[in-house]
């Protein structure tokens, strides 16, 4: 048979990823319980081995030994992974009621929250082992940010290193990204430039639908494909 791929899109209009005043933004991390007194490290997953939130606190913590910041671990337990539980339970362990670790668990349909999270960081990490294609990347990116990600699934697709957003193999090597980062603020901000303009031209449904209509262009030209209701094209 013949495949076709088509990669995922976000909407920028959609609550989590449309644009966001600074003061609701401020208002949301207050009402989470985050002060935004030092540089924030977000990573926003399913609390899931694959998305190595425990990789992420170590990383964080050799950051931590040159740079002062806070770490956000954010994301619900998905209600088709068993393990969810079991690894929300390793990481609290892992962060040790650290009061520079922000773990939330958000509820389902938590758009506003993850949107302003997403804005308020400094630098946002997707440390994952394995992925499929890592919508929080795309999300992040669109906004401007400078993302740390590992380059597995479809992360390089997102993330080319050193031009939109840095690619990491190791917790040694996300410490040191960060603090490249951090270190450098015009870099930065380069990076999450470049990193917006790749996911504008790339990862918007607006790609996603020209891709769509593509397809069934060329369905419709092929002599096998029939309507349902039997009849040619
Ligand atoms: N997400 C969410 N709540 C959470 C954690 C993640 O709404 O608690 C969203 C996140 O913003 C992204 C999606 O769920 O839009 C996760 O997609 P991704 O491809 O990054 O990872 P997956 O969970 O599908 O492996």
């Amino acid at each position: 048979m013949r495949q076709v791929l088509i990669a995922p899109s976000i909407d920028p209009l959609s609550g989590k990823n449309r644009q966001l005043p600074i003061e609701e933004v401020n208002a949301v991390l207050q009402r989470l319980g985050v002060p935004q007194d030092r540089p924030i490290i977000t990573q926003v997953s399913r609390f899931d081995f694959l998305k190595d939130p425990m990789g992420v606190i170590d990383a964080f913590r050799r950051v931590r030994r040159s740079i002062k910041c806070r770490l956000v671990l954010a994301g619900g337990t998905a209600s088709d992974d068993p393990e969810g539980e079991k690894v929300l339970g390793l990481v609290k362990e892992r962060a040790a009621n650290d009061p520079e670790i922000h773990l939330l668990l958000l509820p389902p349909n938590s758009d506003l929250e993850i949107n302003a999270l997403q804005r308020a960081s400094a630098v946002v990490v997707q440390k994952s082992l394995k992925e499929g294609f890592a919508l929080t990347v795309a999300e992040a990116l669109w906004k401007g940010k400078p993302v740390v990600a590992s380059a597995v699934g479809g992360i390089p697709l997102q993330v080319r290193h050193g031009y939109s957003g840095l690619l990491v193999h190791s917790v040694e090597g996300a410490a040191l990204a960060i603090k490249q980062l951090l270190n450098n603020p015009a870099y930065a901000k380069q990076l999450g430039e470049n990193g917006r303009e790749h996911v504008r031209n790339n990862f918007l449904l607006i790609r996603h639908m020209r891709e769509y209509l593509l397809l069934f262009l060329t369905l419709g030209i092929q002599e096998e494909v029939v309507r349902f209701d039997g009849k040619p094209f």
